[in-house]
């Protein structure tokens, strides 16, 4: 069983880098910015609660927070483990999840905050298959539209200049206190995040003395 924390300011890549890291281990990729985002596109009422906070870039109440992830976590459909992408983002949080569950190690991917703007700034998304894009380092084949599907890509409602700052500064204020927290308990690997994604992805398997990748398609 492994269970790692992924960490890192937006746009470091930790989704990528945590599907990377599930695909063949066997873990679940647990992202609590994807359930907000599920749960804004299918109109649910938690949807509707969060949506206007997750657009300003401001941080969900920690109740609330702590129990989407109690309840993902309680599902116990992650036999392997899982890498948990966006929690804990600040003290409480990191309470609330050090008391519950054991952690064999968090991810730190480091990234200057001039590349986070250049990088968020130019992310696109597929709204009807999830795809990710970046119209600098992985641009879709036809301009706007998704390789996979043919949807038009839409720009992540919270990837704004605006939002962005007020990310930042969270990120700086309250999440950064928690890696040093992790820190003090000899937990974190820090990791350039970079160079491209492979790289970075054998960084991440070599600091936690894991297998290197391999595909499972
Ligand atoms: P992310 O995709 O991780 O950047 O998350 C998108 C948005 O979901 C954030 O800007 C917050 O509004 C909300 N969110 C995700 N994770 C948390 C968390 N641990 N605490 C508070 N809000 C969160």
């Amino acid at each position: 069983m492994r269970k790692y924390v992924i960490m890192g300011v937006q746009g470091s890549g930790k989704g990528t880098q945590s599907e990377l890291l599930c695909d063949d281990l066997g873990l679940v990729h647990i992202s609590v910015g994807d359930i907000f985002r599920w749960h804004v596109k299918k109109h649910t009422k938690l949807g509707a609660h969060v949506r206007r906070t997750m657009n300003a870039g401001e941080l969900v109440g920690d109740d609330l927070v702590e129990s989407v992830v109690r309840e993902r976590l309680d599902q116990h459909d992650w036999n392997y483990g899982f890498v948990i992408d966006g929690f804990p983002r600040n003290g409480r949080q990191a309470e609330f999840f050090m008391e519950s569950y054991d952690i064999d190690g968090v991810i730190h991917l480091e990234l200057p905050e001039d590349e986070v703007r250049r990088r968020v700034l130019s992310r696109r998304l597929c709204p009807n298959c999830g795809m990710d894009y970046n119209l600098i380092a992985d641009r879709p084949k036809e301009p706007g539209r998704c390789d996979i599907c043919g949807h038009q890509l839409i720009t992540r409602e919270d990837d704004t200049p605006e939002a962005l700052e007020a990310r930042l500064s969270d990120y700086n204020e309250k999440t950064r206190p928690v890696l040093e927290l992790f820190r003090r308990k000899e937990y974190v690997h820090d990791i350039d995040a970079r160079p491209p994604a492979e790289e970075v992805q054998a960084s991440i398997r070599d600091a936690l003395h894991l297998p290197a990748y391999k595909a499972t398609v």
